[in-house]
């Protein structure tokens, strides 16, 4: 006898009422994605709790591939038998038997569901129990705190036998919240945000701003393979690459120097807002965090945000760079992102860039430049690659616009 099935148990969603079925679909579709390569698996879902059966699939890399996706709290092996108790403690003995016992300790919690079972929980624990004792050695008992907590539960439907939970991603599944365009520089920040929001249920678009012959290829391709780094969370990720070199250039030219960032990350926030219109998205997704760097102060962000009224989400705000990082080791991106390749921002850098900049002096300066025709032009000549986990560059390349 083996585990033949993998309990998963929800996070959060389960307090969310009648969208429950809405976030139980999402799971099962994102779940399904995932497993794909896994051919003879079915899932089963209800409100509370989601099953894939395995049908001879081996669980260990099943298990990795279900710690990356959003909504799940915990899941565990199981083994599933009939309500009858002889079975019930067969099973639950070959469900330890399959684990490293040796040396170990262990309890029984059985739970009742199935009211017309003649075995109450109690009687169920002593009597499983004394069987697992009586045909293992080297394993002892603990009710407090044991190595091995053996859950019985008995179902309507049939008595499930699990024995060691494992610790899902949690969050919300990705695309119940809705969708985000998010702004990935090729650095540290923005991956990070990217995975945060995705965990809180979003869908995400990239979009990246290149500045070519200044930013070579080779800054181009880590930015692809810091989205397929994302798409180990978010299933298929658009990557939407903006030819940026001739608004910067503009700027560059004709805003004083010490304005020329703010004036640039403008013009990024207008054309990511138009990409986000037409791609349907309802909010922005930066990599910012507060006081980080001179476009990051109060002052900035209040002057480069009020080119639109679109929701700015930065979910890395409040933290410090070492939790930031500890966040892209987490998730692989970190490697990626410090390999030394030019950004379109390093290279238009001015000296000394101001901190609190004045709204009004932007718009003067601005004013006497006519970016949108140059805005347009980027918006019309934007590359868009479909990105998924398997990507290879000459996949899929898509002219949207
Ligand atoms: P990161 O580590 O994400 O590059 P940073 O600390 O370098 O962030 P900034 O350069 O001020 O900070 O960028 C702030 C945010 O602006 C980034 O997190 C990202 O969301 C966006 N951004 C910056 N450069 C680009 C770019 N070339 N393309 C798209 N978005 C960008
Ligand atoms: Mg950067």
């Amino acid at each position: 006898m083996k585990y033949d099935r993998i309990l998963i148990r929800y996070g959060e969603m389960t307090t969310k009422g009648r969208n429950r079925n809405v976030f139980v679909r999402r799971l099962k579709n994102n779940v399904s994605k995932k497993l794909h390569m896994f051919p003879n698996i079915q899932i089963e879902y209800m409100r509370d709790r989601m099953y894939i059966l395995l049908n001879g699939e081996p669980h260990e890399p099943i298990i990795e591939k279900l710690k990356t996706v959003f909504g799940i709290h915990s899941f565990s092996l199981a083994m599933k038998c009939h309500n009858e108790l002889n079975e019930i403690k067969e099973t639950a003995l070959a469900a330890v038997k399959q684990l490293p016992y040796e040396g170990k300790t262990f309890k029984v919690s059985a739970r009742r569901v199935d009211k017309r079972f003649p075995y109450g929980s109690d009687e169920l624990n002593h009597e499983i129990g004394a069987y697992i004792l009586r045909n293992t050695d080297g394993l002892t008992v603990d009710v407090h705190d044991p190595d091995i907590n053996v859950r019985v539960e008995v179902r309507q439907d049939g008595t499930y036998v699990t024995c060691r939970d494992i610790f899902g991603a949690g969050g919300l599944p990705v695309g119940t919240s809705g969708k985000a365009m998010l702004m990935l520089s090729g650095g540290i920040d923005s991956p990070v945000a990217g995975y945060l929001a995705m965990k809180r249920g979003l869908e995400i678009e990239a979009v990246h701003f290149f500045s070519p012959p200044f930013t070579s290829e080779r800054a181009k391709q880590k930015v692809i393979d810091l989205v397929k780094k994302l798409t180990t969370y978010g299933g298929k990720i658009k990557l939407h690459i903006v030819p940026f070199t001739e608004v910067q250039q503009e700027i560059y030219k004709q805003v004083p120097d010490e304005y020329s960032l703010i004036s640039t990350r403008r013009a990024m926030l207008k054309i990511t807002d138009a990409l986000r219109r037409r791609q349907r998205a309802l909010a922005i997704v930066t990599g910012e965090s507060l006081g980080q760097v001179a476009s990051q102060t109060l002052e900035s962000m209040f002057v480069i945000n009020e080119v639109t009224t679109t929701p700015i989400l930065r979910p890395l705000v409040s933290m410090d760079k070492v939790e930031i990082i500890e966040i892209a080791k987490k998730i692989d991106t970190h490697d990626i992102s410090i390999l030394p390749y030019e950004d379109c921002c390093t290279i238009f850098t001015p000296k000394s860039p101001k901190t609190k900049p004045k709204k009004e002096k932007v718009l003067r300066y601005e004013s006497a430049v006519d970016l949108d025709p140059l805005i347009e032009k980027a918006i019309a000549n934007t590359e868009t690659i479909v990105i998924d986990e398997d990507f290879e560059a000459e996949d899929e390349f898509e002219q949207l616009f």
